[in-house]
């Protein structure tokens, strides 16, 4: 038998102190600097074997309608968003297979802008409407990106993560959904490119065009920034929808300028007028997002713009109990599975919800409340002999002031 002295790796001879690991098998060893390449290689044959390879996701093409639907059951309000979305991405997968049947009238991309506060489910319902045909679905971070040769990430990576998302499925990846959040950071800044480099904002927007647009890209499989001797996977960017998010905070401002308040409220009653006041987001055109610093190349290419309304008291409290997987209903499964059946009290919730806007921590926030509240019930109950949770306003409120959520609170 070798000595422990002689092992070495039989694929690239290295010597045991030579590497970190070295991995036994029955007539040799591996070290991991081999692995990972053996890795890399199996990749790049997978890839060119894709052409042939069936695909494990077989999309469902649905009906606007029956998306609209489908979205109903876990997001709540946002209708206008709904829709608008349901029929982009109607048409866009509608445009891929008409693709396929070599049509001459070329259908444009549909890739999508939501402008909404954080919170109010942008991610949410990207992430559902991927779920329900069936793509692969990634979500990336604009503001992660700088143009190339800065530090930071090329724009390439998120098609990365798209990869990882699917295994490596590239026919999959390239009819899959990438949501990019925070679209709005990478804003200009200020209105004279020139003055500074602008490397994190219009050198990224200028590197998301032909991605959005269509074009074939080299993506490093582990993604971070490209180097010559990495192999890279081709992925075609053509049938793949963006769908970018963003809050741009102080784009109402843009708005109100631009329409004019008192043309508004114009034909409709006070309150309705109020109503359009409180919320101009829904005005929101192309040009406001261009005053705040987007591209007009980049808009171009985006050219379904939507907005998401900000969370009332209303919607946070149906978020609560309604959607398919609300929180309350996953805490009710969470204590079913130790037997215990959980009851909240109306007026329970309705605290939860006040916490949520008193705080400004929005939908996100009502997990925290609710995590807060429950903990201890989750931390003491399994194993004891309760089979009941009952939890009223008072439970509700003296667990919360016990939190350390409670002391967060803004003076
Ligand atoms: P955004 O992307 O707009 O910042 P998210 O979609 O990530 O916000 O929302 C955060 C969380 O809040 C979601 O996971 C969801 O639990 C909840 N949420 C937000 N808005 C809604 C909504 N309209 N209906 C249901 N849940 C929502």
């Amino acid at each position: 038998m070798a000595k422990q002295s002689n092992l070495h790796c039989s694929f690239c001879g290295r010597s045991r102190d030579e590497v970190k690991i070295l991995i036994a098998g029955q007539e040799g060893h591996i070290c991991e600097n081999c692995v990972e390449h053996a890795q890399e290689i199996i990749m790049q044959e997978l890839q060119v074997r894709d052409e042939t390879r069936t695909t494990q996701y077989k999309f469902n093409i649905r009906k606007p309608l029956e998306i609209k639907n489908y979205l109903d059951q876990y997001v709540i309000g946002q209708e206008e968003a709904k829709k608008i979305l349901s029929v982009a991405v109607y048409n866009h997968y509608k445009r891929i297979t008409r693709k396929q049947q070599q049509d001459d009238v070329e259908i444009e991309k549909s890739n999508i802008i939501m402008v909404g506060e954080t919170g109010t489910g942008k991610t949410l319902l990207a992430k559902t409407i991927a779920k329900l045909l069936n793509v692969p679905f990634a979500i990336v971070d604009a503001t992660v990106f700088t143009e190339a040769g800065y530090v930071g990430e090329d724009v390439e990576s998120m098609l990365t993560r798209l990869l990882q998302a699917c295994n490596y499925d590239v026919a999959a990846a390239e009819k899959g959904i990438v949501f990019i959040d925070e679209i709005d950071k990478i804003a200009r800044k200020g209105d004279n490119p020139s003055i500074t480099r602008d490397v994190s904002g219009e050198g990224v927007q200028q590197g998301l065009l032909k991605m959005l647009e269509g074009t074939e890209v080299l993506v490093p499989p582990q993604g971070g920034r490209k180097h010559p001797e990495q192999k890279m996977i081709k992925v075609n960017t053509t049938n793949i929808l963006f769908i970018c998010g963003g809050a741009f905070d102080g784009v109402d401002k843009i708005i109100a300028r631009r329409i004019n308040t008192n043309a508004i409220g114009f034909n409709v009653n006070k309150e309705e007028q109020e109503d359009q006041r409180k919320n101009l987001l829904q005005f929101v055109n192309a040009q406001d997002i261009r005053s705040f610093g987007l591209i007009p190349e980049l808009l171009g290419r985006l050219p379904i713009i939507t907005y998401l309304n900000p969370l009332d008291a209303e919607t946070l409290r149906a978020i609560l109990t309604e959607p398919k997987n609300s929180l309350i209903k996953q805490y009710t499964r969470l204590f079913e599975m130790e037997g215990i059946k959980l009851t909240v009290d109306l007026d329970a919730l309705d605290f939860m919800v006040q916490k949520a806007l008193e705080f400004k921590l929005g939908a996100r926030g009502l997990r925290s409340i609710c995590e807060h509240i429950l903990t201890d019930a989750m931390f003491e109950l399994p194993g004891s002999n309760k089979k009941d949770l009952h939890v009223t306003l008072e439970y509700a409120s003296t667990k919360f002031e016990k939190s350390k959520l409670n002391k967060l609170k803004v003076a």
